[in-house]
């Protein structure tokens, strides 16, 4: 078996605001503090009944030394406030009935404010680390919010004195609201309670209990203005968006049917359009589903099916290839190309079913092929192919357009042709070959997958990335391995090169000979050309935004469908999901948002959803693949989060070494936790069926479980799948309690005799 411990290994990152040193040493001071002024103070000396008792002796003392007792008055505030000690209310009471009702404000009021700005820098620069650590990922989900609305927040939670000082204190500390702020609404917040307090101090003599200070009634209001406060920014918001959407609509108010021919007209009928077909049918709502093209959009037709087919066919071949590692006999790799083809059109066609006019109609669903147009925020108009049209009334529109490839403006580009992934199947599906030499450009995921499948298929592929190492949204070491994967398999990687221009070069004769596309090496300036029989582009791929409607609405669009947080555009009938609005351009990220999108359309009225991305998994199918979920290095980084990484190398796992041949596997898992929890923040895996073994991390994040759970679980042996629980033992291994360890090596020490 395994030791997972070797060559794994785990590391801490902190964010570098406290050295660790500084930190202890800081927290060990405020810690005395803390213990000292507990000891010292208040429960004893702090008590109603205590400062009644000498109520007399201190007013004789004001009399006499008016400044001294004022300035031991709020020191001693500005101390219990700030260390959150017990005694706040009754040093309150004891101000007005000492100073009376406007010394008695003045100086609490001011000691108060100091007191808890302290108290919120302790949280900020003290505690702040440790307490992201535990609760970041939570506090990063509102950060926006809190940026926005922190301030209206603590007005409302100073407002209610039901909610304790220290508590709002340390809370506003991990927030990202800046200290003048903090300040200025702690002082305005806390006044109306501390009027009341002061006041109530007057009648000091007679007082049986702080809580007498506060009526029911005065209670009450107090809440009542304090949740009016809290809820202000969101009842602003919907209010103005009320207003907007009406202002919007009054142009169209004219067209707006008295009766609706359906409930829902969702236009694409891809990964998003069918889901939210499925979903609106199965809420038992009228729903027609309108394509132009095929049934499945681009994942069936364009996309994932036919380049994960073309990418198996491709893994056989570099088997075939490879097969004498194994001590099989090699054979020269023969590709019947059109055979290729055709098994590709055949899982497209075997999963087409699925997606099919046929079932759809089975579940409920009005079909109906053509071109849609959206005419007004209820009207969609469809031309078929005989260019007959007919106009549909909805209540709510979902528009699931998807996206398309992105062809950039090279000088030339039209004149030696290109591919897509829109023309690419047809194109090849056209040749009697595989074409000899491809250039793809792009290092993205679609760039990598197709690159390395054509180049196992035995292709000169060259591969052009403008960027310095590809899949940039990966870490480096992810990159790294991906790079050296798609080399092995003959890939020429040229990362860090621009393309130019395309032409065909001429021949001696004078006529046009080799097509190519002109680089040029970011570092060393240095132009040339790369010749090629194939010019696949992958440079990515944008909202599909022309054509439907949208500019005649007068969407203001850009990049992509605008939608809010329920995918709802700025018109209140009309949503979006998928590619069309992004900003995940995955076939299960158009899912996930079509249910927001149908759901938020047929019910919004009574209850909306708000779409979350958390734990949303993504692959990329090279050899061997990347699957992520969470966040990587990079992405913590940049969002300022402390985290701890542990690593487990595939190298060390008995099912990858099975399964390798001359080379040692490669590939890892790479785990991203809480400094000092179980807790991912993250999971990303370079393995060859990482896609498969992902999911156990989605499992673990979504419901909460961090790493015991899964070092925990029993794991099938030899199975890839092992790696996630070794991977989880690396992290055990370095947070071992070690005192508790040696303890229990002394005592079997002393067993032994
Ligand atoms: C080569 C490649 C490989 C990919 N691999 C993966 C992968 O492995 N995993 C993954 O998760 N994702 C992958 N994707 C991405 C995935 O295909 C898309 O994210 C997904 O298809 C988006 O679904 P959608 O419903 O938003 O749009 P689409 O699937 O594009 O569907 C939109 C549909 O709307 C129709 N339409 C547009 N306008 C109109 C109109 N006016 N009237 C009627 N119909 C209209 C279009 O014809 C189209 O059928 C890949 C993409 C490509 C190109």
């Amino acid at each position: 078996m395994t030791d997972v411990a070797q060559d794994a290994s785990c590391q801490a990152k902190a964010s570098p605001r406290w050295r660790p040193g500084w930190r202890a040493g800081a927290l060990l001071a405020l810690a005395l503090a803390l213990a000292v002024g507990w000891r010292l103070s208040p429960s004893d000396s702090l008590t109603l009944a205590t400062l009644q008792a000498r109520h007399a002796e201190l007013l004789a003392w004001y009399a006499l030394a008016p400044w001294q007792v004022r300035g031991t008055f709020f020191s001693l505030y500005l101390l219990v406030a700030a260390l959150s000690l017990p005694g706040i209310a009754v040093l309150t009471l004891a101000a007005g009935a000492v100073f009376g009702l406007a010394w008695g404000l003045l100086l609490v009021s001011f000691a108060s404010t100091l007191g808890a700005t302290l108290s919120f820098w302790l949280a900020r620069y003290l505690l702040g680390d440790l307490l992201h650590a535990r609760m970041g990922r939570r506090l990063l989900a509102v950060r926006g919010r809190l940026e926005r609305e922190g301030a209206l927040y603590l007005l409302s939670l100073r407002l209610i004195p039901l909610i304790p000082f220290g508590v709002v204190n340390l809370l506003m500390g991990l927030t990202p609201i800046r200290s003048a702020t903090f300040y200025a609404i702690s002082q305005l917040g806390m006044f109306p309670a501390t009027v009341l307090f002061v006041a109530a101090g007057q009648q000091f003599a007679t007082l049986r209990s702080t809580s007498e200070v506060l009526s029911p009634a005065a209670l009450g209001a107090l809440v009542a203005l304090g949740a009016a406060v809290a809820l202000l920014p969101a009842l602003a918001t919907r209010v103005l968006q009320k207003l907007r959407q009406r202002q919007l609509l009054a142009p169209w108010r004219a067209q707006r049917p008295r009766k609706f021919d359906s409930n829902l007209v969702v236009i694409g009928a891809g990964a998003g359009g069918l889901v939210s077909a499925y979903v609106a049918a199965a809420a038992g709502a009228k729903v027609t589903l309108v394509e132009a093209r095929a049934m499945g959009g681009d994942c069936l037709n364009y996309g994932c099916v036919p380049s994960k087919a073309l990418i198996q066919s491709a893994r056989v071949a570099a088997q075939v290839r490879t097969a004498a590692q194994f001590g099989v006999s090699e054979q020269p790799v023969g590709l019947d190309w059109s055979a290729l083809m055709a098994r590709i059109d055949h899982v497209i066609a075997s999963i087409a079913p699925h997606d099919s006019v046929e079932r759809y109609t089975d579940l409920g669903v009005d079909v109906v092929q053509g071109h849609a147009r959206i005419v007004n925020p209820w009207t969609v108009e469809v031309t078929s192919a005989n260019q007959s049209v007919q106009r549909i009334s909805t209540r709510s529109i979902v528009i699931a357009a998807g996206a398309q490839p992105v062809v950039p403006d090279l000088p030339g580009l039209q004149d030696v042709g290109f591919a897509t992934s829109d023309t690419l199947w047809a194109q090849l599906a056209a040749c009697s070959e595989l074409p000899r030499r491809i250039v793809v450009l792009g290092g993205g995921p679609i760039g990598c997958e197709l690159g390395q499948a054509f180049a196992r298929l035995g292709a000169h592929v060259t591969l052009i990335e403008a960027a310095p190492r590809l899949l940039e949204r990966e870490d480096e070491d992810v990159s790294a391995l991906v790079r050296a994967a798609l080399q092995g398999d003959g890939v020429n990687v040229l990362t860090a090169h621009t393309a130019l221009r395309c032409h065909p070069s001429p021949t001696e004769s004078g006529g046009s000979g080799d097509k190519t596309l002109v680089v040029k090496n970011a570092a060393t300036e240095e132009e040339y050309a790369v010749a090629f029989d194939l010019l696949l582009l992958a440079v990515g791929r944008l909202a599909r935004l022309k054509g439907y409607g949208l500019e005649a609405l007068g969407l203001d669009v850009d990049r992509a469908v605008p939608t809010n947080a329920y995918l709802q555009t700025v018109f209140p009938t009309i949503y979006a999901a998928g590619d069309a609005t992004g900003p995940y351009q995955l076939t299960h990220a158009a899912a996930h948002q079509a249910w927001y999108a149908t759901v938020n359309a047929l019910f919004g009225g009574f209850k909306r959803f708000a779409v979350h991305y958390r734990h949303l998994p993504h692959a990329t199918f090279v050899a061997p693949e990347v699957a992520r979920v969470g966040l990587n290095e990079q992405e913590a980084q940049a969002k300022g989060l402390a985290y701890e990484v542990t690593r487990f190398d595939l190298a060390e796992l008995d099912r990858a070494l099975c399964d390798a041949g001359k080379a040692p596997p490669a590939g890892f898992v790479k785990l991203l936790t809480a400094p000092g929890t179980d807790r991912l923040l993250g999971a990303t895996i370079v393995a060859p069926a990482a896609s498969e073994m992902l999911p156990e991390y989605v499992l673990a994040m979504r419901h909460g479980l961090g790493l015991k759970a899964i070092l925990g679980t029993v794991h099938a042996y030899p199975t890839y799948n092992e790696a996630n629980k070794y991977a989880a033992g690396v992290w055990q291994r370095a947070h071992a309690p070690n005192r508790l360890l040696a303890l229990a090596r002394a005592f079997h020490t002393w067993r032994r005799g």
